[in-house]
């Protein structure tokens, strides 16, 4: 059952010294109860409290990382069946398939993609991390993870059942963490054996959930921590009840054997590429913690990894820029001025469009806790005796100080209030409502 932050308190050495990364005890324990933590980060608790506390304090899906650096994807750790109960954790893991049936140029091809594919939306850059490695034996999957860590740097799932063509090719990348996929019902002690050794992930696979929670068992029993459950779901409809089974098993009931992230391969579930993206995107939608596609084609991993962000979005703290002033076009003293809220959404769309208009100008960005023009409107953050304030001490003067400023259609209603709150030689002018229509705005003001 799971314990309070202050039972946990109670077991912790409370010296505060600050070695598992929290300011104190307290914080620790908080984190441990929320399951952001793990015990073993403390150094100093006690055999008997590790006792007390054990499982009871590790989260409901147990944190996995594969790869290093740069490409290193972390899962797991997530708490919630939904959403809006609290927020999920970590993106899921976007990766390709790549196997010594390739020739050497398509599995070139792929890497290069790999290593260089990545998407900036909303101020985040997302990109594919995975390469999951398949050879017919060791040498080969060795010699093919070789090269997906040397090319791409790829966080790297190896496929094989066989524990020793597994250990062959893990063993010289151990630091790099490879995830090794599978052990099974045949082959889980030489598996496990070889993760053990090498002390890196590895996953179980089964063709049911009966037989999947058999070796999560075993893995529990194995005091096996960083293990990742592949169902063999071969449907859409399988995809959706597996994972959600899973999920709702491991933070509703503590069900430990399905306490760890999941992995899934549209790769292999379909030739049809458009089928493939819809089983991706339900593996994304459905708690899967790592997703193997069969090629890199941008049409479908991007959609794929802004669905991703968009569903790992916590919901209580909205994506936002920092206050400031954001010059755009390299704009000087006789550029337009623009004001406008941290909403990053708001920010890109607003700021993509000024860039594109190829008009040099000020875009001034008011601090409204992230949220959009109306809201923060209604809200009463983005109104004339708090823009004006901020456009005083933004220092805007210094760089344009022409004073004429141009707010968002949508507050039309504030330009009168706000000149006069921003007093002498101040003209407000009223913008567009979309920011589509931004560029021919600028092109008409910058003519006048
Ligand atoms: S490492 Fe342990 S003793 Fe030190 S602050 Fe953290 S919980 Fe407390």
């Amino acid at each position: 059952m799971a314990l309070s932050g202050l039972q946990i308190f109670k077991l912790l050495p409370k010296t505060n010294c600050k070695e598992c990364g929290q300011a104190t005890c307290m914080a620790f324990a908080m984190q441990l109860a929320a399951g952001k933590a793990e015990l073993d980060q403390c150094p100093y608790v006690s055999d008997e409290a590790k006792a007390e506390l054990g499982e009871a304090s590790a989260p409901p899906v147990r944190r996995v990382t594969i790869g290093a650096g740069d490409m290193a994807v972390t899962i797991g750790e997530e708490t919630v069946l939904y959403r809006h109960e609290k927020r999920f954790e970590h993106m899921p893991g976007l990766g390709v398939l790549i196997s010594d049936e390739m020739d050497d140029a398509e599995v070139d091809g792929i890497l290069e993609q790999l290593s260089q594919q990545e998407f900036n939306y909303v101020g985040q850059t997302l990109r594919p991390r995975v390469a999951a490695v398949k050879a017919a034996d060791g040498a080969a999957l060795a010699a093919l993870a070789a090269k997906a860590d040397e090319k791409a740097g790829a966080a790297l799932v190896l496929v094989s059942e066989d524990a020793e063509a597994l250990k062959q090719a893990a063993e010289p990348l151990k630091d790099k963490k490879p995830l090794l996929y599978a052990a099974t019902e045949s082959n889980f002690d030489a598996v496990s054996a070889v993760a053990k050794e090498l002390d890196v992930p590895f996953a179980i696979k089964a063709d049911s959930l009966d037989a999947l929670a058999d070796l999560g068992q075993k893995a529990v029993d194995g005091d096996f921590k960083e293990v990742v459950l592949d169902p063999s779901s071969a449907t859409l409809g399988e995809v959706l009840r597996d994972q959600t089974l899973i999920r709702r098993a491991a933070v509703k009931q503590t069900f430990r054997p399905f306490g760890f992230p999941t992995i899934g391969f549209p790769c292999n579930m379909t030739d049809d590429k458009m089928q493939e993206a819809v089983f991706a995107s339900t593996f994304i939608a459905k708690y899967a913690g790592l997703v193997i596609l069969s090629d890199l084609d941008p049409a479908r991993t991007m959609p794929l990894l802004y669905l991703a962000q968009n569903i790992y979005t916590d919901p209580q703290r909205p994506m936002q820029m920092d206050q400031g002033i954001y010059p755009i076009n390299d704009p000087d003293e006789n550029a337009p001025i623009l004001v406008t809220t941290n909403f990053s959404l708001t920010y890109f769309t607003v700021s993509s469009e000024v860039e594109a208009s190829k008009v040099p100008a000020w875009l001034c960005v008011m601090d409204v806790e992230g949220q959009s023009v109306l809201t923060a409107w209604a809200a009463g953050k983005f109104v004339a005796d708090a823009i004006a304030p901020f456009l005083k001490k933004s220092g805007i003067e210094e760089k344009a100080p022409h004073k004429k400023v141009t707010i968002p259609g949508y507050v039309a209603q504030i330009s009168g209030e706000l000149e006069e709150e921003l007093g002498e030689g101040w003209q407000v002018q009223v913008g567009v409502r979309e920011a589509a229509d931004i560029p021919k705005y600028l092109k008409q003001i910058s003519e006048n």
